[in-house]
């Protein structure tokens, strides 16, 4: 897949893989309300959810994390795909008072096709998202050609525990 630069249109459906962490309030259902807005959005379809999963914070207190990954198809271009995840965020109240504070709702994009793009706002593969079992993991159930063993292997050492679905997501496919 090019890289295309940001507001060009897309040739067709490309496939990207999405991280979704919460830890604020009713972080499972926030989750399902996240995959719901993805799977709603004009140029989205949803293909795939990964298993829920539960992780403490990295590099902040907090309450534990509840993440997963989904995959979609989507027409349209990264830097439209990022603004549909930001707009998402701030409809369930994302603030950012200041570095890894607990958040209701982050969502990356961690890879788009096989785009690679480093743009002051956006940077695909996902920059970190090598160095994070609660990313890894969850991608790893849904996209598992994406993530090899030892890419796997670099993160065991960080806890991460399997707690079921998000609830309902089979409901937006
Ligand atoms: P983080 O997710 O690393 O905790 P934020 O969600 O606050 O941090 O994101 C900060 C900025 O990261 C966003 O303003 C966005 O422009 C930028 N960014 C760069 N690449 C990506 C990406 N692949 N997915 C999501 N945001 C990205
Ligand atoms: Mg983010």
């Amino acid at each position: 897949m090019p890289e295309y630069p940001p507001g060009h249109p897309s040739r067709g459906w490309v496939t990207a893989q999405v991280a979704l962490g919460a830890n604020l309030g009713d972080a499972a259902h926030t989750l399902r309300y996240a995959v719901q807005a993805l799977a709603q959005a004009p140029g989205l379809r949803l293909e795939k959810v990964s298993g829920l999963y539960r992780t403490a914070p990295i590099g902040a207190g907090g309450p534990d994390y509840f993440n997963a990954v989904a995959q979609v198809a989507t027409l349209l271009t990264a830097p439209a795909l990022l603004a549909v995840l930001q707009a998402t965020e701030q409809r369930f109240g994302r603030e950012r008072p200041y570095p890894n504070a607990p958040r209701t709702l982050d969502l990356d994009l961690l890879l788009y096709g096989s785009a690679h793009i480093g743009s002051p706002t956006l940077t695909v593969p996902h920059p970190r998202m090598w160095q994070r079992a609660f990313v890894l993991v969850p991608l790893a159930d849904i996209a598992p050609d994406l993530v090899s063993d030892p890419a796997l292997a670099a993160v065991q050492g960080q806890p991460i525990e399997r707690v079921g679905e998000v609830p309902g997501w089979q409901l937006f496919l």
